[in-house]
């Protein structure tokens, strides 16, 4: 099978870009969008996100073979209730969310009839809102979608081929699993930089302007992710609590053996460490999942 009508819920960063993606790699798809928010409704409207912009939910979705819930995870049970109404009874129920088990009970939850099979496109930026979406968002990006047990196999394949089509790779994990890496790769980093970035502003030796003034590298680079949407990652540890509190104890254990190594003055540790990070970082440029120019492809160093 192979979904013909596709409907949009949320049309910020993830809504509007997979509206636009769906247009120029799958325009035979046919696109329906919905957001709570008039205003946003008239910005997709003006920039084309979807095929067709519904005033209320249930009319949004009123034919799609798949509708996709692209509003933040503590908003999903709500947007699903919403749009119920208006659902085709064999209709596929996915998300985007950035986490994966409390969103997945809470869809079964609401719409215990449907086929709900939760995704997760490894991609985004740290910008929100209609204006943000583009169109190759997904390219060389991995989803990871997260069936339930029991998810029809022939649903599954078709959602897989749907974000294949939007340029993406696609993984099948179990949500728990997903969870827990996405706590690591994603979730803390996050914590880190929100934290370091208010810290760093908070300090009272040190004013905001100079902090702003002279950021080098490292911190300038950390406040490209805390500038990232409050709402989205307020729900998301919310939401991933059981994962984040877990990775984040390991983490606080790993920061207290650095934290030792530098009060004994222990070179040979902090050398070991950061060789290992380094090496991380060479995979990841390997793989194709970042720039391998210095500092990150940028132009100023020109
Ligand atoms: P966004 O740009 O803020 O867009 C979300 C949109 O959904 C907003 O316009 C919001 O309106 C609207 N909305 C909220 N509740 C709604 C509801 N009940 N019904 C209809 N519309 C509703 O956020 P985003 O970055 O696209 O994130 C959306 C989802 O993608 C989140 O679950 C996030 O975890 C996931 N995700 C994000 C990224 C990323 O990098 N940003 C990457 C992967 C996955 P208001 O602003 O008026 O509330």
């Amino acid at each position: 099978m192979n979904f013909g009508h596709v409907a949009i819920i949320g049309l910020g960063l993830l809504g509007g870009s997979i509206g636009l993606a769906v247009k120029e790699h799958l325009p035979d798809v046919k696109t329906t969008g919905y957001d709570a928010d008039p205003d946003v409704r008239d910005r997709a409207r003006k920039l084309g996100l979807c095929g067709a912009i519904a005033d209320d939910p249930a009319t949004a979705v009123r034919d799609a073979d798949l509708v996709i819930l692209c509003v933040p995870v503590g908003a999903m049970d709500s947007a699903a209730r919403a749009v119920s109404p208006g659902l085709l009874s064999d209709a596929v129920i996915s998300d985007v969310g950035s986490s994966k088990l409390s969103v997945s009970k809470s869809l079964a939850k609401v719409l215990p009839n449907h086929a709900i099979i939760p995704a997760h496109p490894v991609a985004g930026t740290e910008q929100s809102g209609p204006d943000s979406g583009f169109s190759s968002l997904f390219h060389h990006r991995w989803c990871i979608i997260t069936p339930p047990e029991g998810a029809p196999d022939a649903k599954v394949a078709a959602l897989k081929a749907f974000w294949q089509g939007l340029g993406s790779t696609v993984e099948i994990m179990d949500a728990d699993h997903h969870d827990l890496v996405l706590a690591v790769t994603s979730h803390i980093p996050h914590l880190i930089a929100y934290t370091i970035v208010g810290t760093a502003s908070d300090l009272e030796e040190v004013t905001r302007g100079e902090v702003i003034k002279y950021s080098a590298g490292g911190f300038r680079d950390f406040t490209r992710i805390a500038a990232s949407d409050p709402v989205m990652w307020r729900d998301v540890f919310l939401n991933n609590r059981e994962a984040v509190l877990d990775m984040l104890d390991r983490f606080l254990g790993d920061l207290a053996l650095m934290r030792e190594a530098i009060r004994a003055g222990d070179g040979e540790m902090m050398f070991d460490q950061f060789s290992k990070t380094r090496a991380i970082r060479r995979r990841i440029v390997e793989q194709g999942q970042d720039d391998a120019r210095p500092d990150f492809g940028r132009h100023d160093h020109e």
